[in-house]
């Protein structure tokens, strides 16, 4: 199996990128390519690159754009489908976005976020945390090629030994913005406080029934002083923001009150609300294990009794 790190030159991180990379890929055994691709043509000195056999930069005509589509379509030409390889990106936001068209291009898997590679008799072990941090997952690709990104410690120990020879390529077509693009902007989330720090929370599951349910279960919560939060269905079908997802794979909440309106209660959700100090559940199914963690259940519609509770408290806030 070859490996091959892909870099793309860029802040002043670039360097331990470079040495986190070769560590991580060390316990693999055998010798990493890297193919490094400049920022522009002129861009000045070269970083060190000890920790791999060989490498590659690549200097584009012009300059390279920040965009992960680009950085897919540079490694997609050194990077074939009918390698056997496994090509290795640092796992920044837009490093495991190219691992992912990167993949998507070449047809093949793509695990993001790995943690640690390693070497077995299937072939290489991917392992990466899943459950909100509470397991490593650990994966043998079914085949190769397979593309993943990983995690970049900081301060990464320098590799030992010399420093590879380098060879540069340069691409004779110049990367331009795509047509269709006018303008980009990047516009920053607004910080708010996430709904693991809400003293009192409810949570819409799909048993809601539609996205236009959705205001009125936040006109409840915001009633009721309580923040909104969401059931994966209910985050994936895009009704709600996925910072408001709870459960195994999300966030796992305490608050004094949790107000579960139309969740069936599937173990992977209870893990993320059992440990409220008091849970109301509402379910038109009497038999809905979310029945079995409540402190209070009420066997009704969701919808119906939001509705009556919002004209009870007739506008008033609950404080
Ligand atoms: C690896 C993995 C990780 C997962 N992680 C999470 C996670 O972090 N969080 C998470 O939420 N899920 C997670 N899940 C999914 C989880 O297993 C369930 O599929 C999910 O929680 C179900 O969501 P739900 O209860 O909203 O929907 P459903 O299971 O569809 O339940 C809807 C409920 O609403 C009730 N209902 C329907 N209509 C009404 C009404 N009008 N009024 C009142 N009740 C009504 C129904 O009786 C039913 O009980 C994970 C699954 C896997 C495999």
């Amino acid at each position: 199996m070859k490996i091959v790190a892909v870099i793309r030159e860029s802040s002043a991180q670039v360097q331990n990128q470079i040495y986190a990379l070769a560590e991580s890929i060390r316990p693999l055994g055998g010798s990493a390519q890297l193919i490094y691709l400049r920022k522009c043509e002129d861009a000045g000195e070269l970083p060190d690159f000890r920790g791999y056999e060989k490498v590659l930069a690549v200097r584009p005509k012009g300059t390279l754009p920040e965009d992960p589509e680009v950085w897919a379509d540079a490694a997609e030409m050194f990077v074939k489908p009918d390698e056997e390889v496994l090509a290795v990106l640092p796992a920044t936001m837009e490093g495991s976005e190219a691992a992912a068209l990167l993949a998507g291009r070449l047809g093949c898997g793509c695990l993001l976020n790995v943690k640690t590679l390693r070497q077995s008799e299937e072939g290489p072990v991917l392992s990466r945390p899943a459950y909100s941090n509470n397991l490593t997952v650990s994966f043998v690709p079914e085949s190769l090629p397979a593309v993943c990104s990983v995690t970049v410690q900081p301060a990464a120990e320098v590799p030992e030994g010399e420093a590879p020879a380098v060879e540069e390529v340069q691409l004779a077509e110049a990367y331009e913005e795509p047509s269709w693009l006018e303008d980009a902007e990047i516009i920053p989330r607004a910080e708010e406080e996430g709904i693991t720090a809400a003293k009192r929370v409810v949570v819409a599951g799909r048993g809601v029934g539609s996205r236009e349910k959705i205001p009125q279960m936040q006109e409840l919560a915001e009633a009721l002083d309580a923040r909104l939060a969401a059931t994966r269905p209910v985050v994936y079908d895009g009704w709600v923001d996925k910072s408001c997802m709870v459960g195994a794979s999300s966030a796992i909440i305490a608050p004094e009150l949790c107000v579960v309106m139309g969740a069936s209660g599937a173990a992977a959700f209870a893990a993320g609300v059992e440990k409220s100090k008091y849970l109301v559940a509402v379910n038109n199914d009497p038999s809905a294990a979310v029945f079995r963690i409540a402190d209070l259940g009420i066997v009704e519609d969701c919808n119906a009794l939001a509705e009556a509770l919002l004209r009870e408290l007739g506008g008033e806030k609950v404080g």
